[in-house]
């Protein structure tokens, strides 16, 4: 086979006539022309030839209900939808939705009070992140004084 000789592949659609009528007529003159595309379409023509007769053979089955009763068989069951809520089952949730926002509002509003003259909210909210936590004992004299400038509330 030379450079300019067609694939395998054209001379097979040449063969079942899948080309344009140009290429089948490019195609044509090449094989005049050249003995190994000759010999290529022909061996191919053999091969069609031959694959043709070959006797067709039937299952005397239905294969397709076999391969249903096997998926039937392996199948897992699918899972049951998931039943729909109903209202009373979101109370507990709705409840610590509320609870979680009353507190947060409460713990917010002391911290961010402290302008407006509300002194004791402020510092009672303010006492968990003092060093010591409140009636616990002081290791040493500075641990229970907090600097001035930490905590401008005041001394405890
Ligand atoms: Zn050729």
């Amino acid at each position: 086979m030379h450079e300019s000789c067609p694939r395998t592949v054209d001379i097979s659609a040449y063969l079942d006539h899948e080309q344009s009528a140009v290429e089948r007529a490019r195609l044509q003159s090449h094989l005049a022309t050249c003995p190994q595309c000759g010999a290529m379409l022909a061996g191919l023509r053999g091969l069609r030839d031959e694959l043709r007769e070959l006797p067709e053979e039937t299952l005397g089955f239905d294969l397709s209900e076999v391969i249903r009763g096997r998926l039937a068989a392996t199948a897992r069951p699918r899972p049951a939808p998931s039943p729909r809520r109903r209202w009373f089952e979101f109370v507990p949730m709705g409840l610590g939705a509320g609870a979680a926002l009353s507190l947060g509002l409460f713990i917010g509003t002391g911290l961010t009070a402290g302008s407006a003259g509300v002194v004791a909210p402020r510092v009672a909210a303010l006492a968990v992140f003092d060093p010591v936590a409140p009636g616990s004992l002081c290791a040493g004299a500075e641990a229970c004084f907090a600097r001035p400038a930490a905590n401008p509330g005041g001394a405890r």
